[in-house]
């Protein structure tokens, strides 16, 4: 078979496709449109919804170049990488136009605007797990956030990864498969395999994580000589995977990251540490059912700006254990939520300030567009509003943040005079330089406005000259300018007039003097343009040359809007200023569930007092009330108070005010929370064997610091081993030791409850109802002391059991409960097993179950 000539365009796509990694489409860009190829085609078509073509022995398929971003974004979210090949150079006919590979987006890597979340960093991470030490480093190219983290264990860095939640993933090739092995062993936690199911992962060779080049490569990229400065030793192990990310990012950019200036190891000295279990389970980033609603970080968001979102998301990433940064958000907070005025003036500021710090990563990394350059100059306008009203906080910890806002005065005036107010997306477009700006640019502009004037006048002096009332004078494309004539009028055509083109309705010609003219309207035009665009790259090299003032400023803007937000939710739910020290013990009065809270305020319409939250006390510590025992009914309120101490703890470390009258917080190292495996449904694991697994976690990593919530231990099997597991995971937590972990264990074994008599650092507490003839109230209070009974039937009734059914399960009850196996039944009941007690012997080494 005679091999198919393929076209010199064929050749030239082949010849950028083969140098593509996997999984990337190639989007080669013909005029109007970006077209896919062969397999890119199907896929494409498939993926983008798009009209596949079939041409003599291939498949084709193109979008518009305007609505490029939009199906890019698309791809990007399956998970595919984009490549984009472009034109280099005005086409000429009949001679095929250079082309060259412009960019690969990866889910990891874009920028642009509409491909991204405003409201929450986008990252890119690199991961790896050898000699023992697991590192990890991420970045955000937008913002040009850039951090490391390394632990001895990967399970110490998951909690990590699980927070940021990268957009796209970089292993070493094969590692994926060897940590899944070693999840299959139990030598790691199997969260990592869950998560890196659920995002793209990309595989480089091992050499890329070298740590000798990855510490030269953040050199070059930072423009520093050495990495003291940001207190990081060039022989920090993360910076073999920082150094692949950044080989990463600028092989597919296709040049060095520009805005990146600085890099962070993150610490977990400084920094709460969350497991992803319990950020799942206290719903800190999304509720159970995955969305944002419902969730502690949509309940104390109440931000202006993306970037105050994109703050308030960090700090919830990584709460802290400073006291010093945590008193300076609670003060910034309290100073506003004397000010609810000053709060308002702000928020109403802050609604016209841009996203400095992406536009400036896009225009660092050479995505230009007028309007985005805009958007620096209607921020700087903003910024002497934002200090005046800040200045009446004078010597407050605000005014130090107000002393980080930069107005920038040179800057701004120039953009002003420089930019139009109204301005194009789109470069190309030109008409964004404001008149008076540029004598030279004026002048062009003026000569063309004087061209179009001598056009209008020809066209009605050879109406005049010919006698054609509808003559025209128009302008196209692949002509330039004509004349049309329509057919009834072609007699009266001068014959100086030369055809160019006859038409089904006339014909059109050009004269002399059009074709010179038309030159000259080129030429302008071209001229006027290209001034356009040096007087665009001279504002933006003088934006740029502020770069760093201007993310200094957009960091304190994007703090104020988390604090004015803060205050706004303390005041609209009485929040109260929670005094933090380094005691062992956590007390709050009359503490509430930030997000149960609000929820029933917004399920109750008319409702209100029937369904307020009722807030309830706690008081906890871990050398004399150590670990509280709740038990209660189903529905009573267990889960839902236990979390409230954890979110109010979190809240507190995070620097938020908290819902409660008063707290006191002696800051914690961990927050563990776990649940017994029914409920956590979300998951469908083994789930037994996960609850174990993570109960064990918490027992091995828990310290005197930490705080743990267990709801429900041990309900995962059947009820003896259950009640046998989590009597002793509490009788461990003890120990025999002065002090331990403080816990709040919530059970619906009562059996439990017998423990206090010998722990002596152990409380029962239960959550009160109340009996109403043979009905249950529940009063959602926590008091001392042990529930009684289950209400499991009243529970069942409430809950819509029918009539029979619950009269059928009292009678049995009734039979189980009683030793006299003669109480009269209507029908057969099953045989109680003789009924085991638990026994708490006097000598405490010696306690036996089911003696
Ligand atoms: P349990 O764990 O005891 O079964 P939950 O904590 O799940 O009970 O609470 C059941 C429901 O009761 C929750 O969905 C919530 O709407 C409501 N609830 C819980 N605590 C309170 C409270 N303190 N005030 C008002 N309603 C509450
Ligand atoms: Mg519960």
């Amino acid at each position: 078979m005679a091999k198919k000539k393929i076209t010199p365009m064929m050749q030239q796509y082949f010849e950028v496709k083969r140098n593509l990694p996997a999984n990337t489409l190639l989007l080669f860009r013909l005029g109007d449109f970006y077209e896919m190829f062969h397999e890119d085609a199907e896929i494409g078509s498939q993926l983008l919804g798009i009209t596949l073509t079939k041409r003599s022995d291939y498949f084709m398929a193109g979008i518009p170049y305007h609505a490029a971003e939009q199906y890019i974004g698309k791809a990007l979210q399956a998970g595919k990488k984009v490549a984009i090949c472009d034109q280099v150079e005005t086409p000429k006919p009949g001679k095929l136009v250079k082309r060259s590979l412009t960019r690969i987006l990866t889910p990891g890597t874009t920028i642009e605007d509409s491909q991204i979340e405003s409201s929450r960093n986008h990252y890119l991470a690199a991961f790896e797990f050898e000699d023992k030490v697991a590192s990890l480093a991420w970045l955000d190219l937008s913002t040009g956030e850039f951090q490391i983290a390394q632990a001895r264990s990967i399970d110490d860095l998951t909690p990590v990864l699980t927070a940021i939640d990268p957009a796209e993933m970089l292993v070493i090739e094969g590692e994926e498969n060897r940590w899944r092995a070693m999840a299959h062993d139990g030598s790691i936690h199997d969260e990592l395999i869950h998560f890196l199911a659920t995002r793209a992962v990309t595989e480089l060779p091992g050499f890329r994580f070298d740590i000798d080049a990855g510490a030269q490569t953040v050199m070059d990229t930072l423009g520093v000589i050495n990495l003291e400065g940001f207190g990081i030793e060039k022989t920090n192990p993360a910076l073999g995977s920082a150094g692949a990310l950044l080989h990463y990012v600028t092989e597919n950019l296709r040049f060095q990251p520009e805005n990146l200036s600085s890099i962070r190891e993150y610490s977990s000295d400084d920094a709460l540490l969350l497991d992803p279990a319990t950020l799942r389970n206290l719903e800190i980033f999304k509720s159970t059912r995955g969305t944002r609603e419902g969730s502690l970080l949509q309940a104390i968001n109440k931000t202006t700006t993306a970037a105050g979102a994109r703050t308030l998301e960090q700090w919830l990433i990584a709460p802290q254990r400073s006291l010093d940064e945590l008193q300076r958000r609670q003060n910034s907070v309290e100073t506003l939520v004397a000010s609810p005025l000053a709060v308002s003036e702000i928020q109403d500021l802050l609604k016209s300030v841009r996203d400095t710090q992406r536009i400036l990563g896009r225009l660092q990394n050479r995505l230009r567009n007028p309007r985005e350059l805009g958007g620096i100059r209607d921020t700087l306008n903003q910024l002497p509003g934002i200090r005046e009203t800040l200045s009446q906080f004078a010597g407050t910890a605000l005014d130090r943040i107000a002393d980080r806002i930069d107005p920038l005065p040179h800057l701004s005036e120039l953009l002003n005079r420089g930019l139009k107010d109204e301005l194009p997306n789109n470069l190309a477009d030109g008409g964004y330089i404001a008149m008076g700006y540029d004598g030279a640019l004026d002048e062009m502009l003026a000569l063309t406005t004087d061209n179009k004037l001598w056009l209008s006048n020809l066209e009605a002096e050879e109406r005049e000259r010919t006698g054609i009332k509808n003559l025209k004078i128009k302008f196209n494309g692949a002509f330039g300018y004509f004349i049309e004539v329509s057919k009834s009028n072609l007699g009266l055509v001068p014959e100086e007039y030369v055809r160019k083109q006859t038409m089904v309705n006339g014909e059109r010609f050009v004269t002399e003097a059009l074709k010179q003219k038309e030159k000259e309207i080129f030429h302008a035009e071209e001229n006027s343009k290209r001034r356009e665009e040096e007087l665009f790259a001279g504002l933006v090299s003088a934006t740029l040359e502020e770069s760093a003032a201007l993310a200094q400023t957009a960091a304190a803007l994007a703090e104020i809007d988390v604090f004015c937000g803060w205050a706004e939710i303390a005041r609209l739910w009485n929040y109260c200023k929670p005094a933090l020290d380094e005691t062992d013990a956590i007390e709050i009065t009359q503490g509430r569930h930030p997000v149960v809270e609000q929820m029933l305020k917004q399920d109750s319409t008319g409702l209100a007092s029937a369904q307020a939250f009722v807030p309830n006390d706690s008081k906890l510590s871990a050398s004399e009330s150590q670990i509280h025992l709740i038990t209660g009914p189903n529905m009573a309120g267990k889960s839902t108070y236990i979390r409230q101490v954890a979110l109010i703890t979190l809240l507190a470390q995070v620097g938020s005010w908290v819902p409660a009258t008063s707290a006191r917080i002696g800051l914690v190292d961990r927050i563990f929370s776990r649940v017994g495996a029914s409920d956590d449904l979300a998951r469908g694991n083994s789930t037994f064997m996960v609850e174990m697994n993570e109960t064990a976690n918490i027992l091995n990593n828990a310290t005197e610091r930490s705080l743990i919530i267990l709801d429900e231990i041990g309900r995962g099997t059947s009820t003896y081993d259950g009640l046998s597991i989590a009597w002793s995971v509490v009788e461990h937590l003890h120990r025999d030791t002065t002090s331990g972990p403080k816990t709040l264990f919530a059970t619906h074994y009562q059996e439990l409850t017998q423990l206090a008599t010998h722990l002596d650092r152990l409380e029962n507490y239960s959550v009160a109802v109340k009996e109403w003839n043979d009905d249950i109230v529940f009063v959602r209070q926590v008091v001392k002391g042990a529930a009684d009974r289950s209400y499991g039937i009243q529970v069942a009734r409430l809950a819509g059991l029918p009539q029979p059914v619950i009269a059928r399960a009292k009678e049995i009850l009734q039979k189980l409960e009683s030793d006299d196996a003669t109480v009269a039944v209507s029908s057969p009941v099953p045989q109680a097993k003789p009924r085991k007690k638990i026994r708490v012997e006097d000598n405490k080494d010696q306690l036996s179950l089911f003696g």
